[in-house]
């Protein structure tokens, strides 16, 4: 009986500690399983928006949606724009339930929060992954914003609940609808569960992208409408503006 792996390759890897890159498959020589050359070439977010975290030409500036309709969320915190090489690694985990690339995302996502965190972000009470409905969580049997959770969780030892929040409907035609009819269409999407206590508590929202930022925004009201003090949403990536 043969109780060692096939290959003595995965062996030496395994005790030498080393992983491989993700995106370009040579020896990581960093703590996550990414090279330094790869790590450097993701599209990290550079000048955004204070509040949402829209890529713009500087740091320290207010988009115009953001000066013209204040979101409900307080802050939006994003490691990456959502571009390439970052969107194979994002589309490998969500719709090819590749896992290592899920963490590796989460691993960093955590390192940026703590960068954050001792710049002077105050550290939510609690985690809420956005939810999937229930369509869409039979069809790709997860949900990647619960992963995330989940991971994040574990290394900013911060609490989570992953059954607070509930998406009723699916909102398939969402894309369809002007703003206005999204808007209300959203806002019927999503409630509390029965014993969910957000009164007076710090959230941070978590999902993987973050593009027109609707449903971040519908859950922030419904939880700042059920007495939470605040909402900040943690994405991994952030979509640049249409065009840009
Ligand atoms: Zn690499
Ligand atoms: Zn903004």
């Amino acid at each position: 009986m043969r109780c060692q792996p096939l290959t003595d390759n995965t062996v030496y890897i395994w005790t030498k500690n080393k992983q491989q890159c993700l995106l370009c498959t040579d020896t990581a020589d960093t703590e996550h399983p990414l090279c330094s050359a790869c790590e450097a070439e993701l599209p990290w977010l550079g000048g955004h928006c204070s509040i949402c975290a829209l890529p713009l030409p500087a740091e320290g500036l207010t988009c115009g949606e953001c000066q013209r309709r204040p979101p409900p969320f307080s802050r939006v915190e994003a490691a990456w724009r959502y571009a390439f090489p970052l969107d194979s690694l994002i589309t490998g985990f969500k719709h090819q339930a590749h896992w290592p690339m899920g963490r590796l995302l989460a691993g960093l996502l955590s390192h940026h929060l703590q960068h954050a965190f001792a710049e002077g972000l105050p550290p939510p009470d609690l985690l809420l992954p956005v939810p999937l409905g229930r369509k869409r969580l039979r069809s790709r049997g997860f949900n990647q914003a619960e992963m995330l959770a989940t991971w994040l969780s574990a290394s900013l030892q911060l609490p989570q609940q992953r059954d607070w929040l509930l998406r009723q409907q699916e909102g398939a035609h969402q894309q369809q609808l002007d703003a206005a009819a999204r808007r209300r269409n959203l806002r019927q999407a999503f409630a509390l569960a029965t014993g969910a206590e957000v009164q007076g508590r710090h959230i941070a929202l978590i999902d993987d992208v973050l593009t027109t930022g609707a449903t971040a925004a519908a859950l922030a009201r419904l939880l700042l409408g059920a007495g939470a003090a605040r909402v900040d949403v943690y994405c991994l990536a952030r979509t640049p503006k249409p065009g840009d």
